[in-house]
């Protein structure tokens, strides 16, 4: 039997490195498209040794071609930290749109069903809490946030639309808060900063009072969340996140303990338009795909410490102090 194939954009970065490698042990063969601008050719550099695997730079916002027959197509590229969307605005945009329209055509092409990663982002600053599907949201369209949370909800739309008008076989996953190996130390989300700034001694800086809250899940939870997505009969977006809600406070204060660092909590300015509160509404996704989270809070930040403590040691002091 043919082994299926998957293209999977945004392969290189955080989520599309560890969702790559779990298709290719699934028995997928995976073409990988990056334009390497947030991800790197290093996070996927060993996944050759576990199947046939193929990096290919390409930016999707110019043109998708992919020869041969694709079972799958994951739409996973795109700045995803709130510093390289607000650094790169057009190209957030453009990747949401442009580079959800190719991708929708690529699928269309090759009858591949479609899986379109989104986002929590797409509830905004969220009225409703915790957050179900079925929740509109609160976004602001022209705020900093907006090139982020309105081209996810503009491929969200656009999924759809491929899906009711074209007949694609299309699924999406909002993906909330997530950790694990591979994220950069410097890419300015709250997990990473914090364990850097602790491993180095340096202050926790915390935004605002810290009394906002995340929920946050382990890699591992998330990517088997969307494997199962993937092989499932829904269109309509599923909620992939850990319940398990803590303030942005409390989370220093942890990520602090476990560390075993004596860094100060430094409090200052809250960014423009910061979700106050995020948690979801896992109902969906236990009902249909029999999912929930298996990694408690504390012992995904252990692996995620872990990974940092090795790898920040391993590129030297300069990059554990690197500033953001
Ligand atoms: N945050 C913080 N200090 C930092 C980075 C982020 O207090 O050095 C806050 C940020 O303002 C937000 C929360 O932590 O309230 C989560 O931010 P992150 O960028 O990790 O994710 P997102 O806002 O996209 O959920």
């Amino acid at each position: 039997m043919r082994r299926p194939r998957a293209v999977v954009t945004g392969g290189a970065g955080f989520l599309g490195s560890h969702l790559c490698e779990r298709l290719l042990r699934e028995g997928y063969s995976v073409l990988c498209l990056d334009d390497l601008s947030t991800g790197s050719a290093a996070n996927v550099a060993h996944l050759a040794e576990i199947g046939p695997f193929r990096l290919v730079r390409a930016d999707v916002t110019d043109f998708v071609h992919v020869v041969g027959d694709v079972d799958a197509v994951l739409h996973f590229a795109s700045p995803a930290s709130p510093i390289d969307y607000l650094r790169m605005p057009i190209e957030t945009l453009k990747v949401g749109s442009i580079g959800t329209l190719h991708t929708l055509g690529l699928a269309k092409e090759k009858r591949a069903r479609y899986l379109l990663a989104s986002t929590s982002e797409a509830y905004g600053d969220p009225q409703v809490h915790p957050q179900p599907e079925s929740y509109w949201g609160h976004v602001n369209p022209v705020g900093p946030r907006g090139v982020y949370d309105e081209a996810k909800r503009f491929a969200e739309a656009m999924t759809m639309a491929y899906h009711r008008s074209q007949g694609v076989d299309t699924a999406i996953v909002r993906i909330f808060n997530t950790h694990g190996p591979r994220m950069r130390p410097d890419d300015g989300r709250a997990i990473p900063t914090f364990i850097r700034q602790a491993l180095a001694g340096e202050p926790i800086t915390v935004a605002g009072d810290g009394s906002q809250t995340r929920s946050i899940q382990y890699v591992d939870d998330l990517v088997e969340g969307v494997f199962r997505l993937l092989h499932a009969d829904r269109h309509e977006p599923v909620n992939i996140g850990n319940p398990s809600e803590v303030s942005i406070t409390e989370l220093a204060l942890l990520v602090r303990d476990l560390v075993g660092a004596t860094s100060e909590i430094e409090y200052g300015p809250r960014p423009e338009d910061d979700p106050t509160v995020r948690r979801p509404d896992i109902t969906l996704a236990t009902d249909l795909l029999g999912w929930r989270p298996e990694v408690g809070l504390e012992d995904g930040l252990r692996r995620t410490i872990d990974w940092f403590r090795a790898t920040l040691a391993a590129s030297g002091p300069a990059a554990a102090s690197r500033a953001v």
